[in-house]
């Protein structure tokens, strides 16, 4: 089997300064070589790192660092990405890598204060702090490159200053109101993923490491907020520990009451097409589960940390005995390469589930359009099952799903009959890179500019794009804005709503 990396390089450049701060670097390690007293810059950089770890541990590596900036912005692109050495991140390590630094840093200093009084002993002063800037610049640099961006900051002496200061300030009850730790608002929604430590430029895991107030309480967490990014259950943030104690009381939301382990046999594995799979599970133990159309379902891929991946509910069993899941095989994709490779029929499969509300329609509504792009169709090849059959009230359901070639275009013959037998359901397929007769051309959006949403309710499964644009497109077209609800893997940023992400 091929070898896919598990880590994932993303967006780490959340604000200016992380944008930016690299050019600091280079300002002051290659300016530096001409204009030594540049180097006097970094004793306010040293100053503000210490300080700011007294009340916030590592924020600044994550935050202000001009090396971390340099790695994470310029280097993370170019960088392999591999799993950061454990002897790299050991104590000995850590402790025999800080007295090297500081006993030459101590010696470069005392030669400098030799020449105080002086005129060159500014001059003196700054080349130290430049020739560190720059050997850190080089050696963290190639690191970078070679191994991880942040292969250096787990040794690093500044680092280590900071995490002291830190210690000190724990001890001290001087940051109990300002230190925020990686804190997930509600544990039953996670998905346990591993996204969060995938993406962790510390290759740290908070997801397995949560403390009892839901915090992950790690020295070496920089608050980079990378893994609050990409949670893609959305229930990361940086709390203070008495706003997560607050967090901690709310009750378990909707849709995930229920949630549970569950052990299901591989019942059969339908090619549906080249890089499509529908997985039909037979519930083992327990022998049935009560779900409801668009809700999503775990399924475990790696046991060490215990990780799973989500599934939208692809069918619909009125007995509960049995679930269709229906698989993208994604190019690179950890966990689908495991499902693909590995799962075979009548194998036994762990499940957790069942999870999610977003997608659930309410009782009583009587109009619903469904847009879908992509694998986004899968939630809905159920709920246009269960709707029609079960939902007398509903008058009107209408379905628009925008795929790119005709094979994509999951079980239209199905949905064209059921179009036939039900008149209050309507079925709208467009193709944007194929033709077929009777089809339009076009996106999923391109089929909302015309119609009028005044009392309905849209529920959007599909790409960010997608459901940015509908949005636009279906408020202006009389939709209400509460009655839009969505669910994507993709951040949106540009997005105010009142419905949430799962
Ligand atoms: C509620 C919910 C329902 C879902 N329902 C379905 C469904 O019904 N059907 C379905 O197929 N999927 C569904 N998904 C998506 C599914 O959970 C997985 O995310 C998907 O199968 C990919 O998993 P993976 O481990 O193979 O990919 P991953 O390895 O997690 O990769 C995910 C993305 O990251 C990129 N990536 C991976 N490695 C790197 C790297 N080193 N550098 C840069 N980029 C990288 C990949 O190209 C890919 O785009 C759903 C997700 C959610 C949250
Ligand atoms: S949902 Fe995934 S990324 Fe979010 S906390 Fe859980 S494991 Fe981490
Ligand atoms: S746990 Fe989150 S905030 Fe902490 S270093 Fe990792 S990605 Fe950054």
């Amino acid at each position: 089997m091929e070898q896919i990396s598990y880590y994932i390089k993303t967006r780490r450049d959340f604000t200016r300064i992380r944008r930016y701060a690299w050019i600091l670097t280079l300002f002051i390690a290659i300016g530096g070589l001409w204009e030594p007293r540049l180097g006097l810059v970094v004793i306010a950089i040293m100053a503000g790192l210490t300080i700011t770890a007294f009340f916030k541990g590592r924020y600044w590596c994550g935050n202000f660092c001009p090396h971390g900036s340099l790695y994470d912005v310029v280097l993370q692109p170019l960088s392999m990405n591999q799993r950061i050495p454990s002897f790299l991140k050991s104590k000995p390590m850590i402790v025999g890598f800080f007295v090297f630094f500081m006993f030459n840093f101590g010696r470069r200093m005392l030669e400098a204060f030799q020449t105080w009084g002086t005129t060159s002993f500014l001059e003196r002063l700054g080349s130290v702090f430049v020739f560190t800037y720059l050997v850190v610049m080089i050696a963290g640099g190639l690191m970078a490159v070679f191994i991880n961006p942040r292969v250096w900051c787990q040794f690093c002496p500044m680092g280590t200053i900071q995490k002291i200061a830190y210690s000190l300030g724990r001890k001290a009850g001087v940051n109990e109101s300002t230190d925020q730790l990686i804190t997930m608002t509600q544990p039953s929604m996670c998905h346990r993923c591993g996204k969060c430590a995938r993406v962790c430029p510390f290759q740290l895991e908070p997801y397995v490491n949560m403390n009892d107030h839901n915090q992950f309480d790690d020295f070496n967490c920089i608050r980079c907020a990378t893994c609050v990014e990409n949670c893609p259950a959305g229930i990361l943030s940086l709390k203070t520990k008495e706003e997560a104690d607050s967090l901690k009381a709310q009750p378990i939301p909707e849709g995930y009451q229920h949630r549970r382990l569950i052990y299901a046999r591989i019942q059969r594995i339908h090619q549906l097409t080249k890089d499509l799979r529908e997985y039909v599970l037979t519930f083992v133990d327990p022998p049935t589960v009560p779900y409801r159309a668009g809700q999503f379902m775990l399924i475990r891929v790696t046991d060490e940390p215990k990780a799973y991946r989500a599934y939208s509910i692809a069918s619909y069993d009125e007995q509960y005995r049995q679930v269709s899941l229906i698989i993208k095989q994604i190019p690179e994709g950890y966990g689908t390469a495991i499902i693909f490779n590995q799962y075979q029929e009548g194998d036994l499969v762990e499940l957790e589930g069942p999870m999610g509300e977003v997608l659930v329609p309410d009782r009583g509504t009587e109009k619903m359009v469904f847009v879908a792009n992509g694998i986004g169709i899968t939630p809905f090849l159920a709920l246009v099952q269960e709707v029609l059959t079960k939902r007398e009230e509903v008058q009107s359901v209408l379905l628009i799903n925008g795929q790119r070639y005709k094979e994509d275009l999951l079980y239209h013959e199905t949905l064209r009959t059921l179009e036939k037998e039900y008149p209050h359901f309507q079925y709208l397929p467009v193709l944007s890179r194929d033709s077929m007769e009777g089809i339009p051309k076009g996106h999923a959006t391109t089929l909302l500019k015309d119609r009028v949403f005044t009392g309905y309710k849209a529920y959007l499964c599909g790409t960010g794009h997608m459901i940015q644009d509908a949005y636009q497109i279906m408020t202006t077209n009389g939709l209400d804005e509460k009655a839009f609800f969505f669910e994507t893997e993709e951040k949106i940023p540009d997005l105010q709503l009142p419905a949430s992400m799962v």
